[in-house]
């Protein structure tokens, strides 16, 4: 049994601004996935920054007091193409024109031209790197199969659920192996989950659930945003939630991250889920101001009602690449400090 109220990061972390060109989450115009921003190195070179900037955001991590590590996705430029670019089935190109997210946002995405096939690891050496920093539990992040169908465009299945459990076969494969490594998280993020609630509940689970076939080791996770904050556009909330929760219940999957601070939503939606250890976002990573660990400490506390502590961890609503350097540092302290405060107060 863990400890109550274990810290976590949901997956992206800063960027160091001598690593990568610094642009806006959403920069105007169309959104090219994966190619936002370009790196300030290439190269040889740029692999030694992506190493540094690993090591950073793990130095940042442990000195906040984080008890599960991520590699805060240094090396992507998205945590989605970083993926999909690297399997065979995927050309980027030639992009595609597409409106993802359930019309939110027009894209430019890569196309699916042919079966989807892994015919190498991705994840292997990002995976062993982070396993030698230190000795805290890793997490390592993969995008989840509705979400790879969504931020693509098909045109070899004509079918989405069928892309779908494409995909889900040769993520598993990559899952196996961080499995087989030692990472004790793997967290496939699905943050189209919340647009399509019906999906979900079609084909979205089973998709999920092939992800995780034969993981011996590692906790499994699904990361399901709210709605990803984006300057310039309003945030178009769906109370999917309820929805999503019911039927994430039903997967096979040990963890969920859900986003429960600038969605303000009710902590009693966790006993819709009573089975999971939820991720429990208690950190806006849309705003600079820092939260404060009595305002962490509060908010663990309440969701403590619905959920045994032991199944509760505190964890930013989502990844925090969006904010600078310094502010994700001190959100992380002020959430660990909250965490520790809860831990004391639990009765
Ligand atoms: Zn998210």
């Amino acid at each position: 049994m863990s400890k109550p109220f274990q810290t976590t990061v949901v997956g992206s972390m800063p960027k160091p601004a001598w690593l990568m060109e610094q642009l806006p989450l959403n920069a105007k115009g169309k959104q090219v996935h994966g190619k936002g921003a370009d790196w300030h190195f290439s190269g040889d070179v740029l692999g030694a920054a992506l190493d540094d900037a690993t090591r950073l955001t793990v130095h940042d991590q442990v000195h906040a007091g984080i008890d599960i590590l991520s590699d805060g996705e240094q090396r992507r430029t998205s945590y989605l193409t970083y993926v999909t670019s690297q399997l065979e089935g995927f050309d980027y190109e030639t992009l595609a024109e597409k409106w993802t997210r359930n019309g939110r946002r027009l894209a430019e995405v890569g196309r699916c031209v042919g079966p989807i096939r892994r015919t190498k690891s991705i994840l292997r050496r990002d995976a062993e790197f982070m396993l030698a920093q230190s000795d805290r539990p890793v997490k390592m992040t993969l995008p989840g199969p509705m979400t790879v169908v969504d931020s693509t465009a098909d045109e070899y299945y004509g079918d989405e659920e069928k892309m779908a459990m494409a995909a889900a076969e040769v993520l598993n494969e990559e899952a196996r192996e961080l499995d087989a490594l030692g990472v004790a998280v793997i967290q496939f993020d699905e943050p189209v989950f919340s647009r399509y609630p019906d999906k979900v509940k079609d084909w979205g689970i089973a998709a999920l659930d092939r992800c995780l076939e034969g993981i011996k080791n590692a906790q499994t996770a699904a990361h399901i945003c709210y709605s990803y904050p984006m300057p310039g556009v309003p945030r178009p909330i769906v109370d999917s939630y309820p929805v999503i929760l019911e039927a994430l219940e039903s997967s096979k999957i040990d963890q969920l991250a859900l986003e429960f601070e600038a969605s303000k939503l009710d902590p009693q939606l966790l006993s819709l889920c009573p089975s999971k250890t939820v991720m429990f976002g208690c950190i806006d990573n849309g705003i600079d101001e820092i939260e404060t660990a009595e305002h962490v400490a509060a908010k663990l506390l309440a969701a403590a009602k619905y959920l045994p502590a032991d199944q509760i961890q505190a964890a930013p609503d989502c990844g925090l690449v969006p904010l600078s350097m310094d502010i994700a540092r001190a959100k992380l302290q002020a959430m660990v400090e909250g965490a520790r405060l809860a831990r004391e107060r639990l009765a």
